[in-house]
């Protein structure tokens, strides 16, 4: 079943983007960067918790780069979205927390743009448009590749991975940056074992 966010308006401006070349997977795909890039918008940076939409002007800038307006409305959602997300992909709440997203949205039956069967719009007020699309690639994962959504093991990071190895056993956000910081931490604490 394919399911589609369209807000009011967003076909007469060509913005449906599950039509033409690009196949579902392609689309999943987006959907799933989305995704990350919400749950990823406060990262914490040499020590220091940052939050990229916090500020007004900022968050904004950063709704603009998926086609949003970034109203006050669009800002405050989508902070709260990724807030509860991140809280529920860590175990801190269940996931009837994103219910109140959930009931301002509809669904409209139409006809698939393959031309087979039909598929599943979501309609939604267009400021919780990122909101929804961000909950929706969240439920996918879930559905179809449980366990893979999960925060990075360093507890000194906030991020997000989504691990598409095929044993399953990404631990960090970034071999880079977390993997190389916890090698190097271990390495240092059984060294200290060792002369103690
Ligand atoms: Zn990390």
């Amino acid at each position: 079943m394919e399911l589609v966010v369209r807000t009011p308006g967003a076909a007469a401006k060509g913005r449906d983007r599950h039509t033409g070349a690009r196949g579902p997977a392609a689309g999943a795909q987006e959907e799933e960067a989305l995704l990350l890039a919400v749950l990823n918008s406060c990262p914490v940076i040499n020590g220091v918790p940052t939050d990229e939409l916090a500020d007004d002007d900022k968050a904004a800038n950063w709704l603009a780069t998926y086609g949003r307006t970034g109203s006050e409305v669009e800002r405050e959602v989508v902070k709260d979205v990724r807030d509860v997300l991140a809280d529920v992909v860590r175990g801190r709440l269940d996931a009837s927390a994103v219910s109140s997203w959930l009931d301002r949205a509809g669904v409209r039956p139409r006809p698939a743009s393959d031309g087979i069967g039909i598929r599943w719009e979501i309609l939604t007020d267009p400021d919780h448009e990122v909101g929804m699309r961000s909950i929706l690639a969240w439920s996918r994962l879930q559905h179809e590749r449980p366990g893979r959504l999960r925060a990075c093991e360093n507890t000194e990071c906030q991020l997000f991975l989504i691990d598409h190895s095929k044993a399953n056993t990404a631990r960090w956000c970034s071999m880079a940056v977390c993997g190389n910081r916890m090698k190097a931490r271990r390495h240092y604490e059984r060294a200290n074992a060792k002369r103690n």
